[in-house]
């Protein structure tokens, strides 16, 4: 345990109360870096002149003169360290990084099948290898890579507990650890809602706000949760999992084992599910028909699209979902009262046909200052929400006060 009075410790605090205040306030000279922080001028000279030894910092031309001398402003310089966000699904796994100071880029997709957690991780590695060693990041410093991943986790043992869009050879396997021997470097996990939730409040439409959920439907439905800043875990991790809210008394069985949950009827397996099962019911000039009876099939993307035909069957289906996604989203606002709910994940497309039921089932259904106060809307991060915030764990961790990721960046500087 760390004792708050050892010297060292003080010396990472400050310097890391340093480090944010010039995240927050930059351009920023050294006079007022003592005054947002409450530290001392010799305090902050020495401090400062310890981050330009280290290329953390970089000064960047001179502020209006108050008098005097002009002073020489301060900056995060965003070259000094780079993180690598992953989001982990079955057949696909998405990538992108992002320097110090910037929104994540460079995203791309990777097709790894990941049935098998140790083949699957060895081929994930070697591709986050070789993406790193291209000649546009030869010379950058990775910091750490965060992986957002499907399914109950044990975050800080890095371990999956289960996994049912991977399967069940994920149970109890130390994914951390593993990733971490493969690639020699630091490496964050998370539940993809949760780092979903993250991404929102790092790079998306939640910078403003310390509470907010995150709605994911996809495959499965799930939320994360940020509570005054922190992303809700519960005492097993377990919290958020919106998906097994009970909305049907004897609704069809769910993946949990229990009868009538939000996901067992509005997941994309349950809305496939219907669809099939009502197609020959359905008029042949309805656009997803006319898409059967051309293919012989059809995908949830074609129920998506199909849905924007007002009065065609794909748009009352949804519609049907979204009273019941509404009314799971009014009990999680009575729980919570978050500012903000953004509604990501692959059905968010279809939502934002349906806005108006949403909004309106929540209004109908929250107590009603509280449904007033909360501001619902599409995450405007789309599909690489779970990337976003793979790398916002990363550089949470490394601008937290104990962070030992420093002392990294330290190192590549003064190679
Ligand atoms: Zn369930």
């Amino acid at each position: 345990m760390r004792v708050p009075g050892n010297s060292k410790y003080v010396k990472k605090i400050n310097r890391m109360a340093v480090i944010n205040a010039i995240k927050a306030h930059e351009p920023i000279s050294r006079q007022q870096l003592a005054e947002v922080t409450g530290l001392t001028a010799p305090a902050i000279t020495g401090i400062i002149r310890e981050l330009l030894d280290m290329g953390i910092v970089i000064e960047v031309g001179l502020d209006k003169s108050t008098g005097g001398r002009r002073p020489i402003n301060l900056c995060i310089n965003p070259d000094a360290g780079y993180v690598f966000g992953v989001e982990v699904t079955r057949f696909e796994s998405f990538v992108g990084t992002c320097d110090l100071k910037n929104d994540p880029t460079d995203f791309r997709t990777l097709k790894i099948d990941m049935t098998e957690p140790k083949e699957g991780i060895k081929e994930l590695a070697a591709a986050i290898k070789r993406f790193m060693n291209e000649e546009r990041y030869k010379k950058k410093t990775f910091l750490g890579v965060g992986v957002a991943f499907p399914g109950l986790l044990n975050v800080p043992e890095g371990i999956v507990k289960r996994s049912i869009n991977l399967g069940h050879n994920w149970d109890t396997f130390p994914v951390k650890r593993a990733l971490e021997e493969e690639l020699g470097m630091h490496v964050f996990i998370e539940n993809n809602s949760k780092a979903s939730a993250l991404a929102e409040r790092w790079f998306g439409g939640g910078t403003g706000c310390k509470d907010l959920v995150y709605v994911n439907l996809g495959e499965g439905i799930s939320a994360g949760v940020i509570i005054n800043d922190r992303i809700l875990q519960g005492v097993h991790g377990h919290a958020g999992e919106i998906g097994h809210m009970s909305i049907q008394e004897a609704g069809p069985l769910c993946n949990c084992g229990n009868r009538g949950c939000l996901e067992s009827i509005c997941g994309i397996p349950a809305i496939m599910r219907m669809a099939k099962a009502e197609l020959t019911k359905i008029p042949d000039d309805d656009p997803l028909k006319k898409v059967w009876l051309g293919k012989g099939e059809f995908s949830i993307e074609d129920i998506i699209k199909s849905s924007c035909t007002k009065n065609s069957y794909s748009h009352e289906l949804l519609k049907q979902a979204a009273v019941y996604i509404g009314k799971a989203i009014a009990n999680v606002i009575n729980f919570y009262n978050p500012e903000c709910v953004f509604i990501g994940g692959k059905m968010a497309a279809a939502a934002e046909y349906s806005m108006d039921v949403i909004k309106s089932t929540v209004r109908s259904h929250a107590f009603p200052v509280i449904a007033l106060s909360t501001d619902i809307q599409i995450s405007s991060l789309k599909e690489k929400a779970g990337i976003m915030g793979a790398c916002a764990l990363v550089l949470r961790d490394l601008f937290k006060p104990d962070s030992d990721m420093l002392e990294d960046v330290e190192q590549a500087f003064s190679k």
